[in-house]
């Protein structure tokens, strides 16, 4: 199946009075910092805390009537399972979430204070993906995973349609970069609304298996990496966002953990934001020139503001 730009003016409409239209912020320092002019999509002010909410609202109401009232399930711990317990509640969808037996409780109850039924597998001796299967056909509900779906892709192309919409023509455009649901759904409406733009995944140095497989020209798998990025620990791209981003991305480049902490220390000192360590991972790759910005305008992806205010602390005292 084809996705398109079509799909994501399908998804806008959907999302309507739904999602937040986010704001679109600026700042001198960083412009003057940089040379550039940045444009920061803000969507850790999306609801449920990141963009995911986009993807995840699309798919549900893209199912059929009796889909939705059967229930959808996700596996995560995440954003994306957030995503899902809240895009469900507000269309009358149960979910299901499956997440490992050692989640943090806040996760959990978030998860649940959403409505969600979490159903918990012991990470060790069981297979996720096993289990979810299991859970899904013995209670006919749909799985919606958390990237490699059309609709989902779909949804997350939104947050850069409504970026150009708003900034006009762009030169570079940085996307955060974990399994390819953002970039894909961004570079969709990217070639539709800014063709001349450069546009780059930007992902965790210590999993770059994107920048791996767009230089194979294939799939690369990884181990499970280890970064504070915890919402790109993805392990290899989807079969629906590899072929979107291999045929339409600039480039993908990787920034590293303290890079992304100096850039999550930006944020809350200077535009009293707060950005989770992988919402920051497309500043980061302004901030330290890792894309050349200077001289041109540039739309930056703050994808989701999700980090544990203890967790926060410590990033900030280090
Ligand atoms: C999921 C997530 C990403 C990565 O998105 P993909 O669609 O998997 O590439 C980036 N930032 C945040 C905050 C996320 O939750």
């Amino acid at each position: 199946m084809t996705i398109t730009y079509a799909d994501v003016e399908a998804a806008a409409r959907r999302l309507a009075g739904v999602a937040h239209r986010t704001p679109v912020l600026t700042s001198r320092t960083a412009d003057a910092r940089t040379g550039a002019k940045l444009y920061f999509k803000a969507e850790p002010l999306q609801r449920a805390g990141a963009f995911k909410f986009r993807g995840a609202y699309n798919a549900i109401a893209a199912l059929g009537e009796a889909e939705r009232r059967r229930g959808v399930l996700a596996f995560s711990s995440g954003n994306h399972a957030q995503a899902i317990a809240y895009a469900g509640a507000l269309q009358g969808a149960p979910t299901v979430i499956v997440m490992p037996h050692d989640a943090p409780a806040i996760k959990v109850a978030a998860t649940e204070g959403y409505g969600a039924e979490v159903v918990r597998y012991d990470r060790y001796t069981e297979d996720r993906e096993a289990v979810s299967r299991r859970l899904a056909e013995e209670r006919g509900l749909t799985v919606i995973p958390p990237y490699d779906h059309p609709d989902v892709i779909a949804g997350q192309g939104t947050a850069v349609k409504e970026l150009i919409e708003e900034t006009g023509p762009l030169d570079v455009i940085l996307v955060c970069l974990g399994g390819g649901g953002l970039l894909a759904g961004s570079l969709l409406s990217a070639r539709a609304l800014a063709p001349e733009a450069a546009i780059y995944g930007v992902e965790p140095e210590a999993g770059n298996d994107g920048q791996m497989s767009l230089a194979r020209g294939e799939i690369v798998r990884i181990p499970v990496p280890v970064s504070i990025a915890d919402g790109a620990l993805t392990t290899h791209l989807g079969q629906h966002t590899f072929p979107i981003i291999r045929r339409e991305v600039t480039g993908i480049v990787t920034v590293s953990d303290a890079q992304l902490v100096a850039a999550m220390r930006f944020f809350v000192e200077r535009m009293k934001l707060v950005v989770e360590p992988t919402g920051c991972l497309a500043a980061a790759a302004a901030f330290e020139g890792i894309v050349p910005v200077a001289g041109k305008r540039v739309g930056v992806i703050l994808s989701g503001g999700n980090v544990d205010p203890a967790a926060l602390a410590r990033f900030l005292a280090a």
